[in-house]
Order: C-alpha cells, then structure tokens, then sequence
C-alpha cells in the first residue's frame, strides 16, 4: 500500500517512517551526536553534522509532511524559530498582511524584531475576504494567517484566502497550532507554508519546545531549507523523537479534546454567570459556518468571559481553578487555564488587545483529556 493512499489515522502512526536501518529498531532511535564518522572526505550516508541533518530530526520531518499533506517537513528549536525563518524568506520594503489577533509571541516576533529590517506588517481582522485583499499591494509578499485565531476563536476562510494570495501572486503561511491537521490541512486548501508550535497538539505532552514547517513547493522547500541550516534553530534529536511520539496518538488526544471541548462549551453557554463563549462549534459562533465548512471538528481550545467581571475577577476565577493549571500553553492531555490580558497577550498594547476583543476579563481554557464531569465541576466551583 503506497503512503499516498493512507488515511490521516494511519499516517500520524505510519507516515514516513521505516523501521531502523540499524538493527530494525520500529522506533526510531535517538541519534544523540553532533558529528558522523566520513570514510573519504565527503563520504557519509547522508549526515554530516546535526544541524544540517540528523536521522531523528528526519524521521519528524517525513511524519510532519505525511500528516500535513505536504511533500517536505522542517523542524526547529521552537515555533516562533520556524516563522523566524518564514520571514527570513523576505526582504526589506516587503510587506506581511497577518491575521491582527494571532499568538502574542508571534506578534512580537513581527513587530520588535522584523520591523526594524524594514518589513511592514498589517494586521487586521480577516473575517471579510474583500478587506484582507484592501490591503494587498505590490510590495507585499505574504499573507500571515492565524485559524482559529487565540484567544477569540475567530474562523478564516482557508479556501477564501489561498484563492486571493494565488490571484495576488503572493505567499500564503498558515499557522495551524490550534487546529492540528487532525481538523484541518491548510495546503489542501492552497496555502504554501504550514507552520506549528509543536509545544501544543502535535507534541500533546506538555515536555517539549518544537516548531515546525512543512511545504509541497521544492523550491520553496530548499529556500527554507538554507535558512534552516544558515540560522541553525534547529530540533534537537530528544525533542524530535518525543514529538514523534507525541504524533501516533495525535488523533486518538484530538477525537477526546473535541469531545471534552463541545461539553465544556455547552456547560459555560447555559451558565447564568457567563456572559459570552467563543468556541467555533457553537452554533451562534459568528463563522460557524465556516468552521463547519473547513474543518472536521471543533477542537478543545474555548475563551470564555464571566458576567460583569474586571481584570481582578477573572484573576481570582483563574486562581480558584484546581484541577485546571493556570500555566500559559495549551495542547498538552492536562487541561490548562489561563488569563490572556496578563500572560499569553501582554506583550500586545491594551488599545490593540481590547481592538480584537482580548479583554481584560477574557479567560482561555485548553480542554485536555480528562474525564469531563470532573473538568466541569471544577470550573463549576471556581465560578461560583
Ligand atoms: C505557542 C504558539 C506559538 C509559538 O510557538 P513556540 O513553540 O512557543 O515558540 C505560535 N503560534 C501559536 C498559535 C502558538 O500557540
């Protein structure tokens, strides 16, 4: 049976990966070395030092590409390393056109350190297609997407957008931490760059730093490929393997975070003290639809705010919560709480932050894969 041929559930476990040469080792092993013996100069069997390429890195790369429906994966040290080398792709006078409510690292990255090689970045609402392409000019040369956004749950239209990047001629990158090719697989859409944090889902453990890229273009894949290695924020060969392990039961986490997550949204849309829910499944979502359209299911990634709260309320909800960890991240089988306007996002100006509706009473919450009725009276407790 060719790879092509298998179904998302097979390819997280099968997708790229063969048995050890070595000794047949169904794991592939942890390649811990920095350097590979040369029999003549130049004579290797395919490595000659790890931050060019090593076999563990490889094997996460093949899956990475397997599960994204890509042809080539990229692994690096974090995943704000892998957009580092996204905009590194760029020249000065470029313009970037990104999603305006996007991970709060992400915006930093793009604002404190790209701005001042000369790339300008716009960042704007994507809900309307007609906007997005407002803003398009000659001098841009990326689109930046962000979908679902973080914390607000807003849906943009994969489709919609890839259609205006082609039209425009320029490059389409979507960030897809928060759906996980499980829900979503932006280059089937036409996107030319995918790019994770593999901290979140695809690791799924809460025990490791890991970004990723994974392009279907050759050329675009050796471009990446030379600021890889050039840059050197590569994946280390413990953290490539833990990923790699993290993927085989990436669906399995995925079925039980969407579960987990439509019972926690429908538990805090009755609640009387809730005054607003934003997870894409609900049916009052403003681009339910969309997400209807686009992905297989919702995810476990739900903001929530309480009625009539200030900063400090919503501080003290998070605090009383006991089996949920206020911890910033997400994606990990634990499920985490926490308060975006004093962690994840305050790095972004309050005026910019409250412009994408990230308030000071805003709580996010990443479902993990806990019996529900225990996640549900916990955050029963810390409401009331
Ligand atoms: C965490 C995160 C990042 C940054 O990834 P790191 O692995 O922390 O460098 C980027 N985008 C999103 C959506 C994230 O959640």
């Amino acid at each position: 049976m060719s790879e092509k041929d298998l179904r998302f559930n097979s390819k997280t476990i099968h997708g790229g990966q063969q048995p050890d040469k070595a000794y047949g080792a169904v794991m592939p092993p942890i390649y811990q070395t920095s350097t590979y013996a040369q029999t003549t100069p130049g004579g290797h069997q395919g490595f000659e030092y790890s931050r060019s390429g090593n076999p563990t890195r490889t094997a996460l790369e093949n899956s990475l590409a397997s599960i994204e429906s890509g042809s080539y994966g990229l692994a690096f040290a974090s995943g704000l390393a892998a957009m580092d080398a996204v905009i590194k792709l760029l020249e000065p006078g470029d313009e970037v056109v990104s999603t305006n409510d996007l991970y709060g690292g992400s915006y930093r990255l793009f604002k404190q350190v790209f701005e001042k090689y000369g790339i300008k970045f716009h960042f704007i609402g994507m809900q309307d297609l007609s906007f997005i392409e407002s803003h398009i000019n000659e001098k841009t040369a990326l689109i930046w997407v962000e979908t679902p956004t973080n914390p607000m749950m807003n849906v943009i239209d994969l489709k919609g957008v890839a259609h205006l990047a082609k039209k425009h001629q320029v490059l389409l990158a979507v960030d897809n931490t928060f759906a996980t090719p499980y829900l979503q697989r932006p280059l089937e859409f036409g996107a030319d760059i995918v790019m994770h944090s593999a901290t979140k889902y695809l690791g799924g453990h809460s025990d490791v730093v890991v970004g990723a890229l994974v392009v279907k273009d050759k050329d675009l894949a050796d471009k990446l490929y030379f600021i890889q290695n050039a840059s050197g924020a590569v994946c280390g060969p413990m953290d490539s393997f833990l990923v790699l392990r993290g993927i085989k039961t990436l669906h399995l986490r995925m079925q039980r975070h969407c579960e987990n997550g439509k019972a926690i949204a429908a538990y805090l849309s009755n609640h009387p003290k809730i005054e607003k829910v934003y997870w894409p499944g609900l049916e009052d979502h403003p681009n339910h639809q969309i997400a209807k359209d686009q992905m297989k299911d919702f995810g476990g990634m739900i903001s929530f705010v309480p009625k009539g709260s200030s900063f400090t309320d919503a501080v003290k909800i998070v605090e009383n919560l006991k089996l949920f960890t206020l911890a910033e991240s997400l994606g990990g089988v634990e499920s985490l709480a926490g308060h975006p306007a004093s962690m994840t996002h305050a790095s972004i100006p309050k005026e910019e932050r409250e412009k994408s509706g990230v308030v000071d009473a805003l709580i996010r919450l990443s479902v993990g894969i806990e019996d529900v009725e225990d996640l549900i009276a916990d955050l029963d407790q810390a409401i009331s």
